[in-house]
């Protein structure tokens, strides 16, 4: 039997069926037999060489065999119950699993979780893997996630492969990856937001994990995208922040990009507004913009924000109009009109929900850490009282939904009797610490523990009657902000006679939203002994001197 030659209308098909293949290569289709460096990967690497530049060893170790394709290194270690070298860390990394050494003589693994909304049956699962495999515990994170410590070497596959299993595989949640997306926590429930962000929010998620294209970036990457709701996300400290508004041509997600707080910078203006439905493609392209132009030779600079700062902002769009193929859809700010800003605090308390009856309840954490019994607690509450679901916010907080509201008392109730709560001081509801020396080995101090202590001192001594953030972050990475918060400490070592003590750089004045604004050092190194005076010294002077209604940002 010969082959019957194809009409002209067949090959016509085919020529397009074939250009689309080659457009989406790299994208969803794996790059070469079996596998191999990412298309795009090889290109930006291809042409920081050709440019005379020198690989960091990160990108380095990416050339020689993607990541990816690296979990049975990953396995095999752990079938030998060692855990990875400095590199070969870097390379775990992109499956979710971390070695805190020598903090910690064990992995940590954090989770994706698009939007920070979970079911309970995941969360039982998370807490069996938590019992089984780890501490016997899990962090709410500054990203809306969990992050599970002390895993055993022989135990981290086992982790990422449980997780896998109920739809929460942690692939590229470290590294240079696209972390978790954060979303309005109160995405469908709430009345005030103009777009219910879940869908979209799904569909990145989906395809940033199934594009290997997308496994190619030079650095981390941050994404966020905020619908109007009542609680603060806090999306101008990402990368691609995206937040709803109306405008003249219907709803849209005004665009900002390169927020690196940590670096002392928010995500810029850009003039773009973006439609639902074109969301994923723009994305998409500002990511491989990214990756063909940021810099692979020095890490520190790596970061979406000195591409932006190199190129500037019109060169930049123009490059992702290029990939895109079409012009950016651009609206003048007085044809935009932004919703109502987020409340402050609204994370913490009882809401109501746009659906007539429903509440949300707002979980206050103690700085984010839950015990196996709270995390079981947590989904039989949601389970019983609510719809079964969970929703972590950037406050390391969480909130139940869809609570009848005749079932409210019960359910504060069975709250309450898992040793947690919905109510906060004025200081405690925006009390937010990164891990800190206790698992971390970058942080200067114990963050966690400095912050619970700071919180008990405060209460005792002072009413404070408007929301104050406090955040406590380790080091200069800042994973908790502290650029953005009233009150922002960074932890230092503070001189004491020959010793030196754990301690705080203490920053004031920094905001986001409606307050965005980078805060400014007022006084270096504070023993941590010393820091409730100095805190309480502020918040006094501040109280006494205050005009109606000054919030401390403007103090
Ligand atoms: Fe570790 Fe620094 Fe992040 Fe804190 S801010 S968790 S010390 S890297």
């Amino acid at each position: 039997m010969t082959d019957a030659p194809f009409s002209a209308e067949q090959q016509e098909y085919l020529k397009g069926f074939m250009a689309g293949v080659e457009a989406r290569r790299g994208s969803i289709l794996p790059a070469g037999e079996g596998g191999g460096p990412p298309d795009a990967l090889r290109a930006a690497q291809d042409a920081t060489i050709a440019r005379g530049g020198k690989l960091v060893p990160q990108e380095e170790a990416k050339r020689a065999r993607h990541p990816l394709d690296r979990w049975d290194e990953l396995t095999a270690r752990a079938a030998d119950g060692k855990f990875p070298k400095p590199i070969d860390d870097f390379i775990g990394r992109y499956h979710g699993l971390f070695f805190v050494g020598p903090t910690q003589d064990a992995f940590m693994c954090r989770l994706r979780i698009p939007g920070g909304i979970l079911a309970a049956h995941q969360l039982e699962a998370i807490a069996r893997i938590a019992e089984d495999c780890a501490g016997g515990y899990a962090d709410v994170t500054t990203r809306a996630n969990l992050q599970l410590r002390e895993i055993p070497a022989a135990k981290g596959p086992e982790v990422v492969m449980r997780l896998g299993d109920i739809g929460l595989l942690p692939r590229g949640t470290g590294a240079d990856n696209i972390r978790n997306i954060t979303a309005s926590p109160t995405a469908g429930i709430d009345a005030q937001e103009l777009i219910d962000t879940r869908p979209l929010v799904r569909a990145l998620h989906h395809h940033i994990l199934h594009t290997r294209d997308l496994f190619a970036l030079p650095r981390k990457f941050n994404i966020s995208i905020a619908g109007g709701g009542a609680v603060e996300v806090l999306q101008e400290t990402n990368d691609i922040s995206l937040s709803a508004v109306e405008t003249v041509a219907g709803l849209r997600f005004r665009l900002t990009l390169g927020g690196i707080t940590g670096h002392r910078d928010f995500a810029r203006g850009t003039g773009v507004v973006v439609t639902e439905a074109d969301v994923v493609a723009v994305c998409d392209a500002i990511l491989r913009v990214f990756i063909a132009e940021g810099d692979r030779t020095d890490r520190k600079t790596a970061r979406l924000k000195y591409v932006l700062d190199r190129m500037g902002i019109e060169a930049f769009l123009g490059l992702v109009e290029q990939r895109l193929g079409r012009p950016l859809e651009r609206l003048a700010e007085d044809a935009i009109r932004t919703p109502p800003p987020p409340a402050k605090h609204g994370h913490v308390g009882v809401h109501a929900q746009k659906q007539t009856g429903l509440f949300y309840i707002g979980v206050v954490t103690p700085l984010g850490r839950l015990t196996v019994a709270q995390l079981d607690g947590l989904a039989a509450v949601a389970r019983r009282f609510g719809s079964g679901t969970i929703r972590l916010t950037v406050w390391q907080n969480l909130l139940i939904s869809d609570v009848p509201e005749e079932r409210l008392p019960d359910a504060l109730a069975a709250i309450a009797a898992l040793g947690l709560t919905h109510e906060a001081s004025a200081l405690r509801g925006g009390l937010v610490a990164c891990t800190g020396n206790a698992g971390c080995k970058f942080a200067a101090s114990n963050t966690k523990r400095h912050a619970a202590q700071l919180a008990d001192f405060l209460e005792e001594r002072i009413a404070v009657d408007m929301p104050v953030n406090i955040h406590l972050t380790g080091c200069h990475h800042s994973c908790a902000q502290h650029y953005i918060a009233d009150i922002g400490l960074l932890g230092a070592k503070v001189e004491r006679g020959d010793d030196l003590v754990e301690g705080y750089d203490l920053h004031v004045g920094g905001g986001a939203g409606p307050e965005q604004r980078i805060g400014r050092l007022i006084r270096p190194k504070v023993a941590h002994d010393e820091l409730g005076q100095a805190v309480l010294g502020l918040l006094r002077g501040w109280m006494a001197s205050r005009s109606a209604g000054e919030t401390f940002h403007l103090f």
